[in-house]
């Protein structure tokens, strides 16, 4: 017997949406792993729009492999497993910091209680002086009490201050590692749309310029099917470096993706930002690419490249098309080559 839907579903639409997702993978011949399948079923329901947009890209440029739909899903939802740990992380600093408020309240107590004891015994001491033995005696239980309840709480407060540093570096090292490429070192993905998104708030704010380089690696599929995938990541961690290199300041070169990158020009303007792309062009293509490990010499590593200027008011994907359309403009000129949105037909 079919189970009825659960409260708020509707049947139709997600075994619609179901359906579009399959026919996307099968259109792409793309096998169905429940991975690729929520990519493609998330996509369909519109719930993650930077997600669609990566999608729709490949789509766009016919690039939508089984490689890169892994590879949506490692940034999405690799990404939640990252938030997951993080917000474990700092509800155990909520917990020690609470433990720590407590032990306060109990010293406290202790306090007031000896503040009490204290007065009590000074008026005792003020009314009748015969007393003053019996007084004396309760004072000095009272004050040996209130020294090991203080050593009790300094020990406990020192714990967990411990505690707490070390949880507190640990978040850091979590928050540094979720923002990082694990091949490359470089700012991933994640790190990328912030930036970008933190930039144009900037630029925004302070009226200034913006600019943005998209930047693929050329013919990187051949290389990897003549040298293996293992000296390809080698490539991609020279070009990651050499990008790098030819950034300054509040710049930030990311590994968008594969073999793709990412640099957020803060303050500049398209012509710069066109003469930063060539040096970073050049400077790859300089450069004669060694096996370390052999000493055999792989040849040249060339890039394709794409400059943007940011226009106020529009979104970080319009941005980032528009850098995109133009560094598909520099592959179909020959590669090895800068283009810029000045060089795209009218309409983009
Ligand atoms: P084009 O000049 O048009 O950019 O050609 P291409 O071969 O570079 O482009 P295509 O998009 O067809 O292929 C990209 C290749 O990049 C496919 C894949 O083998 C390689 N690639 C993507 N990510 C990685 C990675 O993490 N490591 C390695 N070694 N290769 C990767
Ligand atoms: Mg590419
Ligand atoms: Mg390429």
């Amino acid at each position: 017997m079919a189970l009825p839907p659960a409260e708020g579903e509707d049947f139709a639409l997600i075994q619609d949406r179901a359906r579009l997702a399959l026919g996307l993978l099968s259109q792409h011949r793309i096998p169905p792993t429940p991975a690729r399948f929520t990519v493609a079923y998330v996509h369909h329901a519109g719930e993650m729009p930077d997600l669609s947009l990566a999608v729709n890209r490949l789509v766009g440029h016919n690039k939508l492999t089984a490689t890169a739909v892994d590879e949506i899903f490692d940034q999405f939802y690799g990404r939640q497993i990252e938030e997951a740990e993080l917000r474990n992380a700092s509800q155990q600093i909520e917990r020690t910091v609470n433990e720590v408020v407590e032990y306060i309240d109990t010293a406290t107590d202790t306090a007031q209680r000896y503040g009490s004891v204290l007065a009590e015994f000074t008026d005792k001491a003020r009314e009748q002086a015969a007393d003053i033995g019996s007084a004396v005696s309760n004072m000095l239980d009272e004050t040996h009490r209130m020294a090991e309840t203080n050593r009790s709480l300094e020990e406990q407060l020192q714990a967990s201050s411990r505690e707490i540093a070390l949880l507190r570096e640990h978040l850091e090292r979590l928050e540094m590692e979720a923002s990082l490429d694990g091949l490359t070192g470089i700012a991933n993905r994640k790190r990328f749309d912030a930036s970008l998104r933190e930039a144009m708030g900037a630029a925004n704010r302070d009226q200034t310029n913006l600019a943005l380089l998209m930047v693929d690696i050329d013919y990187f599929k051949r290389f990897n099917d003549t040298h293996g995938h293992l000296l390809g990541d080698q490539v991609l961690k020279l070009v990651a470096r050499y990008l790098t290199d030819c950034i300054k300041g509040n710049d930030l070169a990311a590994r968008y993706g594969g073999e793709e990158f990412g640099v957020i020009l803060p303050r500049t303007r398209l012509e710069d930002a066109i003469a930063v792309a060539e040096q970073i062009r050049s400077h790859v293509a300089s450069k004669k690419v060694v096996n370390r490990r052999t000493g055999q010499a792989l040849g040249q590593v060339t890039l394709s490249l794409g400059a943007a200027e940011y226009r106020r008011g529009e979104t970080a994907a319009e941005l980032i098309h528009r850098a995109d359309e133009a560094l598909y403009l520099a592959k179909g000129g020959g590669r090895n080559r800068v283009m810029s949105e000045s060089n795209l037909p009218a309409k983009v």
